[in-house]
């Protein structure tokens, strides 16, 4: 293939953003055929040597792999135009691509700050959204992460080292090492450095999860936090330091990160609640059997009488009605450790390896109404 800028119709190789943006948006953000996030743009007919212009409507997204069989002709383009009318990301409704980064520790980096050793980097309201987790398969880690844009509303996750961007309204963006969500009204969302044994760092951030943000602004800016109505420049914040943990000991994980508590609700006054669920209360078992809270009526409440998620139809939900797990057998479980969203679920590390010796079939997440 010849190296010139240009082709014979004095055509650059250099595409405007703005046909970039509409081949991007056309294609789901990823391979039209395979989903995957690490894309080139490719004329499909005319190809690049033979086309007078760039033009949107006669290009597409391809992954190198993808590509490679259309170039070897093992892909026709006839199912290259079929799969441009018809994404895979679309299908779908995400684009992912495996993380090659370094696992064989516990570091994450986060703007200027860096967490290592610590299971878990960052819990808003009793969920973890940052977190590592100890592989079946080696000596090395999982990461799992939940990013949730602006409104609350997630756009990304990492579940054990997949990268799975959900297609939305955001433009995501996959250049060199770097992965990025945008948003036309809020700006990027999230700028991710994934190169090769490096450890991951999330150099930018706008996570909203119900009152709470999370900003990082740049690799050399603070994680800053605070209530949602506050200005990014008035948040607290952590920069510039190493917050170190234990990592996965006999004493249980550590969070380097811990914003607001499992959301509740007044429900019942003490005395009352006290007499309700001695009377009328079922008692919500934890996986090695201690009590954690009870089902009253329709309501999940806690052992400090605090209404803390509904049931509904054999199901759980928190106050703020987020699908958690299912009511089973004095148990709030989830049978596996992800939902259908791709979602990765936080499993505590004993439930895990207790796993094969319980009654009930499923992970404990009862945690998240504690
Ligand atoms: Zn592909």
């Amino acid at each position: 293939m010849s190296k010139s800028r240009k082709n014979k119709y004095n055509l650059s190789r250099y595409i405007p953003s703005s046909v970039k943006e509409k081949i991007r948006r056309d294609a789901g953000y990823g391979c039209v055929f395979c989903g995957c996030i690490l894309v080139e743009y490719e004329h499909i007919d005319p190809e690049y040597h033979n086309a007078k212009e760039h033009d949107p409507d006669k290009m597409t997204l391809l992954c190198p792999m993808c590509h490679d069989k259309v170039t070897k002709k093992l892909l026709s383009k006839k199912k290259v135009w079929e799969a441009k009318k018809s994404p895979k990301a679309f299908d779908d409704g995400y684009v992912s691509d495996t993380l090659m980064v370094a696992t064989e520790s516990l570091d994450l980096l986060m703007g200027s700050a860096r967490t290592t050793m610590m299971a878990v980097a960052i819990n808003l309201y009793g969920k973890p959204l940052f977190w590592f987790e100890p592989s079946d398969d080696d000596d090395n880690y999982k990461i799992c992460c939940i990013f949730y844009g602006a409104e609350g509303k997630p756009i990304a996750y990492i579940n054990r080292n997949e990268y799975i961007a959900l297609v939305g309204k955001q433009d995501i963006v996959s250049k060199g090492v770097s992965l990025t969500i945008a948003d036309k009204k809020y700006g990027v969302l999230l700028e991710l450095s994934r190169e090769g044994d490096q450890p991951l760092h999330i150099k930018r951030l706008f996570t909203q999860l119900y009152s709470t943000k999370v900003v990082i602004s740049g690799e050399n800016s603070a994680v800053s936090f605070g209530d949602i109505k506050t200005p990014n420049e008035q948040l607290g914040g952590i920069s510039g330091l190493t917050l170190a943990g234990q990592g996965y000991s006999p004493n249980g994980v550590q969070t380097a990160l811990g914003l607001g508590g499992v959301p509740q609700e007044s429900f019942l006054s003490i005395v009352y609640g006290a007499m309700q669920i001695s009377r009328f209360g079922k008692p919500i078992l934890r996986f090695d059997g201690s009590i954690t809270g009870w089902v009253l009526g329709n309501r999940i409440v806690n052992k400090a009488y605090r209404s803390v998620g509904i049931l509904s139809h054999g199901k759980a939900y928190s106050i703020a009605g987020e699908y958690v797990a299912d009511y089973i057998g004095n148990q709030l479980l989830h049978s596996n450790d992800q939902y259908e969203s791709g979602e990765p679920i936080y499993i505590i590390h004993n439930d895990r390896c207790s796993r094969n010796t319980k009654s009930n079939q499923g992970y404990d997440l009862s945690y998240r109404f504690g």
